[in-house]
């Protein structure tokens, strides 16, 4: 497994050549003294770093560093070097070694492409991402990231300065402590542009179907075609995204724009993906899914809202109940006479006629008031349906002002 030391070392000599692809360049051992030097670490690392060259002893010039044959050079410059090859599939492997090792992803698999191209494909919060990884840094800047997808970018020809990409890293970086947290912060931006969150799935258990039929209502009265088969409608889109069909609720076109509302594992929550001409589009800014979104959680809030209060009545009933059965065991007392001498002993003075009824325009009004709590709930979930005004209608608020 490769420490942090000579991973620095490592990523010093890639960093100085200037040359695309570091692993066609060969090191001196004194080049890589040098590097250690540099960086302030003690030379006995340098054998420690063996494993990831293939070391060969050659007679080369000792000013240009090539065969004297090259350089024409004489003789007497000629001197045995210690030459060292980098092996990059032996870094990646020890690489990959010691990505398992960290805290950093829950799996960690790998693929090689060719000898400088890998790819490395983690687990990470339960998702699969992908890192792209290159020697070569043309190639890296050819190269046309998916990160929609959740694919990254690795080079192993610079240090992270030299990575100015977004979403792509140095392989080095990927060996910080503190790199899940940074990675994390990336890959939930990235998941937010990939998929709007409208609400959660899992708690609208019950009446999920409603809020699903009132959002196509909601799309196609905003003039969308809702089609339920979204692995046909979106069958290219899907495949590419690595969308599971299985958890899409419905797509809603119209031109070149297609909404998938959808519940995947892409995102925590319920939500929108927003295709256009085939690719994924941040779906966050359209007026659409804005309008949506607010409209349909006032809506379920407005539903959990009617249902807590339906609780909160019955329960008043059951406490009323309790209420009328301690009120008849106390008048069958009063019937005894019981009351009445209790009554008179404790508030002699006291008109009894009054606190009579004062004691029935108290009850009064707190039957009324019982009566509206108990009622209106249910006056409001008779009035209340699933529907949602379409994108543009006006509200009942704006007409009036
Ligand atoms: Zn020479
Ligand atoms: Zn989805």
């Amino acid at each position: 497994m490769i420490l942090p030391d000579e991973a620095d070392v490592l990523e010093e000599a890639f960093f100085r050549a200037d040359v695309s692809d570091v692993s066609r360049l060969d090191y001196r051992q004194r080049d890589l003294n040098e590097y250690v030097d540099y960086l302030g670490i003690e030379r006995d690392i340098v054998p420690e770093l063996y494993p990831y060259f293939s070391i060969s002893r050659e007679s080369r010039c000792e000013k240009h560093n090539v065969p004297i044959s090259s350089c024409g050079c004489p003789e007497s410059r000629e001197t045995e070097t210690t030459v060292c090859r980098l092996k990059p599939e032996e870094l990646v492997e020890d690489w990959v070694k010691a990505l398992r090792e960290s805290e950093a992803f829950e799996a960690v698999e790998w693929e090689s492409i060719g000898p400088t191209r890998h790819v490395l494909m983690a687990r990470f919060d339960n998702t699969e991402v992908s890192f792209q990884c290159f020697f070569d840094r043309d190639e890296f800047e050819r190269y046309d990231f998916e990160h929609q997808a959740l694919e990254f970018g690795v080079s192993f020809f610079g240090d992270a300065s030299a990575v100015e990409r977004e979403y792509c890293y140095s392989w080095r970086q990927l060996l910080d402590d503190d790199f899940r947290e940074r990675f994390s912060r990336e890959v939930q931006g990235l998941r937010e542009a990939f998929g709007v969150d409208f609400y959660e799935y899992e708690p609208l258990e019950g009446y999920r179907d409603r809020v699903r039929q009132s959002l196509r209502g909601y799309f196609s009265e905003s003039g969308y075609e809702v089609r339920r088969e979204v692995g046909e409608v979106c069958a290219a889109e899907t495949i590419q995204y690595d969308i599971d069909t299985g958890k899409t609720d419905f797509v809603g076109c119209e031109g070149k724009s297609k909404f998938v509302v959808c519940h995947c594992n892409k995102t925590p929550g319920w939500h929108v993906h927003h295709f256009r001409d085939g690719r994924i589009e941040s779906a966050e800014q359209t007026d659409l899914i804005e309008d949506m979104a607010g409209k349909i959680e006032d809506k379920i809030n407005t539903y959990q809202d009617i249902r807590e209060d339906k609780q909160t009545a019955s329960r008043f009933v059951s406490v009323l109940a309790t209420f009328f059965s301690i009120g008849f065991v106390v008048l069958l007392f009063d019937r005894l006479g019981e009351i009445s001498v209790i009554l008179q002993e404790y508030v002699t003075g006291w008109n009894l006629e009054l606190a009579a009824v004062i004691l029935l325009l108290f009850n009064g009004v707190a039957a009324i008031a019982l009566a509206v709590v108990i009622v209106k709930p249910y006056a409001h979930d008779f009035v209340f349906d699933w529907e949602i005004d379409p994108l543009d209608a006006q509200s009942p608020d704006d007409s009036d002002s």
